[in-house]
């Protein structure tokens, strides 16, 4: 479902004169359905580049980037916007907050997007909310009120609202308590069972032992020194 070949990444540093910073050279990786694949690798060895490159927010500079069917390198930012809708979820370290919008609505637009029905969608959330602990009480209120772990749970069930056939997940269990970090272990057991391909970056190694099949080392993707700024 994800097929990574001979991916390339460098970035330009503008505030520091152009230079160029070799990030990713001949970066190989496949996640089949149903498999969760971890990636591993020292800070800065390139694992949330890799990441943001699958989700379509850095351009794929070199080879080539399949998901579920859909080449990304080179892609019009239409189609890539349409294979997130479609196809996608991401769970990013923080919550991309949405001012004004209520917690409940922000987990259930996912959903709305797809085309099911509001009520059902707002069911579904509200199923979602509880299985995370956060109190109905909060459910009306923007997550901008809340605690950086209610934020973090909010975020979470956002993108398991749906089955995606595919998911991204940057530290999905970063930042909860342990009764609230099995409820995500479960939710990812529960994705693969479902056939989701999953690709993720997990600090906690206890946490990714648990649900990741397989572990990928970024370092081996790293241009040796070479350009480096
Ligand atoms: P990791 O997630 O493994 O810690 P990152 O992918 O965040 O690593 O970063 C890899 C390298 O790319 C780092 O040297 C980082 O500074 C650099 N980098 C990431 N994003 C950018 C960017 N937008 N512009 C310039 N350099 C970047
Ligand atoms: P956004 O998602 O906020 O629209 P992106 O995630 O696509 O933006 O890319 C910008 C991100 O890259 C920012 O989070 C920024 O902090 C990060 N970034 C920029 N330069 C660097 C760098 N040298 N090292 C690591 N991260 C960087």
């Amino acid at each position: 479902m994800i097929e990574i070949a001979d991916v390339g990444k460098r970035f330009v540093l503008h505030n520091q004169g152009g230079a160029i910073l070799d990030v990713m050279h001949a970066a190989c990786l496949n996640v089949r359905a149903g498999e969760c694949v971890a990636l591993v690798g020292a800070s800065g060895a390139g694992k949330s580049t890799l990441m943001r490159m699958i989700w379509g927010n850095y351009r794929c500079d070199q080879g080539s980037i399949r998901v579920a069917g859909v080449e990304l390198c080179g892609a019009q930012a239409r189609d890539v916007l349409a294979l997130r809708r479609s196809r996608l979820g991401y769970v990013s370290q923080f919550l991309r907050v949405i001012p004004r919008v209520p917690a409940l609505n922000v987990v259930a637009e996912p959903l709305v997007v797809q085309g099911v029905d509001e009520d059902h969608a707002r069911a579904q959330a509200a199923a979602l909310l509880t299985r995370l602990n956060i109190p109905q009480r909060l459910w009306a209120l923007s997550p901008t009120t809340f605690s950086g772990g209610e934020q973090q749970r909010v975020n979470i069930a956002r993108g398991f609202i749906h089955p995606w056939p595919v998911m991204l997940l940057d530290e999905p269990t970063a930042s909860l308590d342990a009764v609230n970090r099995a409820v995500v272990l479960d939710l990812i057991r529960e994705a693969k069972t479902h056939g989701a391909a999953i690709l993720g970056i997990f600090h906690d190694a206890a946490a990714r032992d648990a649900v990741c099949d397989r572990e990928v080392d970024m370092a081996q993707f790293t241009p040796a020194a070479a350009g480096a700024a």
